[in-house]
């Protein structure tokens, strides 16, 4: 078992957390919000008051925290993790950032005598209570291989994506594709159902024929087709539109960086926009199905 500093108790992390004390690692935690801290020593943590203090005496430390920002400025700042942690710690970082960013602050953790990874997931607040998060990991070999035995704690699957930042193009390219297949996948609903169609007939036919994808095995976006799915609760839980937002912006940035074309990809950001614009943002993301219906109005408009 290991001794694991853990920075970032929110929606992901405070789960992710309370995983690993239950696997029976010796977890130290720190978040900016001190309920967050009591409610992981309530679950068997060590409650620490400062992230430093969290990174100390530690094998491993895992953050996962909202953005870049969070991230450049915990690592680097002034007394920031790389000024406090013990040479040879193992870096984790979970968070949905930026490629240049996870490169960056990697480089910074070699110099400061740390290996780093990046180690972004996929799986919702669902996937990380159950344990199932799926990790797109970009690193050397040797520290992805020392994490592997914590992260499959946390998750049912670790694909090694490649070198620093990896991780993060691989998380990127994965939601950009997943927001263009859940707008497309609900145009085509909304239209049968125009026609006349029953939604779960159509989507039963769709999901068997060459239409089939992802969001029609599983995450079907229309309310009362797929039992268990946020639609069928009130768009309730899930990956948030916000979420999503952030990261068809990501995809974004690195596409202008690169100067690729990613006309479905800036589309799918705009429709997002529009949709987190209309008060949505914490509504899962598949609720854009209500925007293509009604745009952004009520049904009755
Ligand atoms: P969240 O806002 O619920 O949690 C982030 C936590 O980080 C907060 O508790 C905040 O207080 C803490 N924090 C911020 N700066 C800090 C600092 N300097 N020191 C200590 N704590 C700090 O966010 P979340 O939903 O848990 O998401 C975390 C990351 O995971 C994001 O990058 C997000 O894009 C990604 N992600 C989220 C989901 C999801 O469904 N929520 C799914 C996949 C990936």
């Amino acid at each position: 078992m290991a001794t694991i500093g853990f920075i970032g108790l929110g929606n992901m992390g405070g789960p992710m957390a309370t995983n690993l004390v239950n696997a029976g690692h010796t977890v130290q935690v720190f978040d900016l919000a001190t309920e967050a801290v009591e409610r992981l020593a309530k679950a068997g943590a060590t409650g620490c008051q400062s992230a430093a203090e969290a990174a100390s005496g530690v094998e491993m430390v895992i953050t996962m925290l909202p953005a870049g920002k969070h991230v450049r400025s915990l690592y680097l700042g002034d007394d920031g993790l790389l000024a406090n942690v013990a040479r040879g710690t193992l870096l984790v970082d979970s968070s949905t950032i930026d490629a240049d960013t996870a490169r960056a602050v990697a480089a910074e953790a070699e110099q400061a005598g740390c290996p780093m990874i990046d180690a972004p997931v996929s799986g919702g607040v669902a996937g990380a209570e159950a344990g199932k998060l799926v990790f797109m990991v970009g690193g050397a070999s040797g520290p992805v291989e020392q994490a592997r035995p914590v992260l499959d704690v946390m998750g049912r699957a670790v694909f090694h994506a490649g070198p620093a930042g990896a991780g993060q193009v691989a998380k990127m390219c994965n939601n950009m594709l997943l927001a263009i297949s859940m707008i497309g996948t609900s145009e085509a609903i909304n239209l049968g159902v125009a026609e006349g169609l029953d939604p779960k007939a159509l989507s039963d036919i769709m999901q068997q024929a060459s239409g089939g994808n992802w969001v029609l095995n599983g995450y079907n976006p229309y309310p009362g087709v797929m039992d268990g799915t946020p639609a069928s609760r009130g768009y309730t839980g899930g990956f948030g539109t916000a979420l999503m937002l952030k990261d068809l912006g990501l995809a974004q940035d690195a596409a202008l960086k690169d100067g690729k074309a990613t006309p479905l990809g800036a589309l799918a950001r705009n429709i997002y926009a529009l949709h987190d614009a209309g008060g949505n943002g914490h509504k899962d993301f598949s609720s854009v199905i209500e925007f293509l219906q009604h745009g952004g109005g009520s049904a009755s408009q």
